[in-house]
């Protein structure tokens, strides 16, 4: 049996408010090395699961284990902490710094996690090699980040989660705004790194023609139950 990289059980969590959304998950697992696609509709609370594995919000109920730390348990700078040396995170609204340099931003998970850091070397080289390999134009890696386009900036995005080789890749809709031949280029770069490195990646998009690539893929409703509160 591979080694459990995420391990969810009794997972409920329920957003406040007239919207009340509450999303319950009995169970799911991703392994070492696993690439994992979850699919489901616009609204179906699929960030919402993201951000629950990722610790920025945390469940009512239930346990969310990473590398065998359940981090429920940790206090919010912990998790912050974590989630840096674990989790390289695509978020679908990116996340940037708009007045950092694009090496800034690509390095700044390094800067709060020191085990992800000393795999590093040198970050700025790093960062210059990643952003080749995405594409982006030369000498990008000095622009400020809000001076870039919407898929330039998901592409810096992209290498920020990259940079460091954490275990674990969780991806939010990450090729949306992405032509075809940058979407490419950024799943070559993203199933290259989780094969050499056996990071096990969670990715979630709308777009089932991805699936061909992944381990797994899954729906939303697989896994989870869902209660919205009559409209
Ligand atoms: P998806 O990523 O699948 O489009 P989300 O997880 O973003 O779905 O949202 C699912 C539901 O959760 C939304 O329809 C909304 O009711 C609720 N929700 C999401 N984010 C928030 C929030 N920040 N505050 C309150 N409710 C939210
Ligand atoms: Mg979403």
């Amino acid at each position: 049996m591979a080694e459990t990289v995420l391990d969810i059980q009794n997972l409920a969590y329920r957003w406040r408010g007239p919207a009340s959304f509450a999303l319950t998950v009995p169970t799911f697992k991703v392994s070492k090395g696993e690439t994992v696609l979850l699919l489901g509709e616009s609204g179906s609370g699929k960030s919402t699961l993201l951000s629950l594995i990722c610790g920025t919000i945390l469940p009512d109920q239930g346990c969310v284990s990473i590398a065998g730390t359940d981090i429920t348990t940790l206090s919010a700078r912990a998790r912050d902490k974590f989630r840096g040396e674990q989790i390289g995170v695509i978020f679908q609204q990116f996340n940037l710094l708009p007045f950092g340099s694009v090496a800034d931003n690509i390095a700044l998970p390094l800067r709060f996690a020191p085990a992800r850091r000393s795999r590093v070397p040198d970050p700025m080289a790093q960062a210059a090699e990643l952003c080749t390999a995405l594409g982006l134009p030369e000498g990008v890696t000095k622009a400020k980040a809000a001076a870039l386009s919407v898929g330039q900036q998901q592409r810096v995005a992209v290498a920020r989660a990259l940079i460091g080789q954490p275990p674990m890749i969780i991806a939010d809709e990450p090729t949306s705004a992405l032509d075809a031949n940058s979407q490419t280029a950024f799943l070559e770069l993203l199933f290259a790194q989780t094969q050499t490195y056996q990071t096990s990646l969670l990715m979630v998009s709308h777009d089932p023609r991805l699936g061909d690539r992944f381990d797994r893929v899954i729906r939303l409703d697989d896994i989870a139950d869902v209660q919205r509160a009559a409209a």
